[in-house]
């Protein structure tokens, strides 16, 4: 070989040497736009976990959503009821269930045939010692006696005009009746 012919191959050689690094760079070129797209076709797979997790907050706050409406549901019954046991202490707690007369006081009495402490608007202390040492007495021999009517308990007394709604004796059921009948709690004398 000549040295014509050898200077020829080592430039065909360093041809081949560049033409393969310039390969080489538009592989990596490409490559990197593949593992861009990758990345960016990536992104909508977190998307879906996000939508995933959006959606588990939309079921969340649905139940949340349905939590309030029933709490509401709940409250509201609560209030309705409330009205409606108002309105019963306002029409029988104004008067005493024993005279008739003007109501004063209001007494916790204790019931013992259902072992339960009642609250009663009366007119006098009087009429409390009269009507808790009836109920002290054999249930056969009570005068007086206090019955469930729907979902309220009624005291009968000695007036026989329907009867008076009796609240269990609870600070709230007190407060209640003090509010509405002005008076005051008293205790048997
Ligand atoms: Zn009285």
């Amino acid at each position: 070989m000549d040295t014509q012919t050898i200077l020829i191959i080592i430039a065909l050689l360093l041809l081949v040497c560049y033409m393969n690094q310039e390969t080489n760079r538009k592989i990596d070129i490409e490559n990197n736009k593949y593992i861009k797209r990758l990345i960016t076709n990536g992104k909508p797979v977190i998307e879906g976990n996000d939508n995933k997790k959006s959606t588990d907050k939309k079921s969340t706050d649905k139940k949340s959503t349905d939590k309030k409406s029933n709490d509401n549901k709940k409250s509201n019954d609560k209030e309705s009821k409330n009205i409606n046991f108002r309105k019963e202490i306002e029409n029988t707690h104004k008067r005493c269930p024993h005279t008739g007369m003007k109501s004063k006081i209001i007494a916790c009495i204790q019931y013992p045939p259902l072992n339960t402490g009642f609250l009663v608007s009366l007119c006098c202390p009087r009429c409390l010692s009269e009507i808790q040492s009836d109920f002290a007495r054999p249930q056969q021999d009570h005068n007086y006696k206090i019955t469930k009517k729907g979902e309220y308990y009624y005291f009968h007394g000695k007036d026989k005009k329907g009867g008076q709604i009796a609240p269990k004796c609870t600070l709230e059921n007190t407060k209640i009746v003090r509010e509405i009948t002005k008076n005051e709690l008293s205790t048997p004398s």
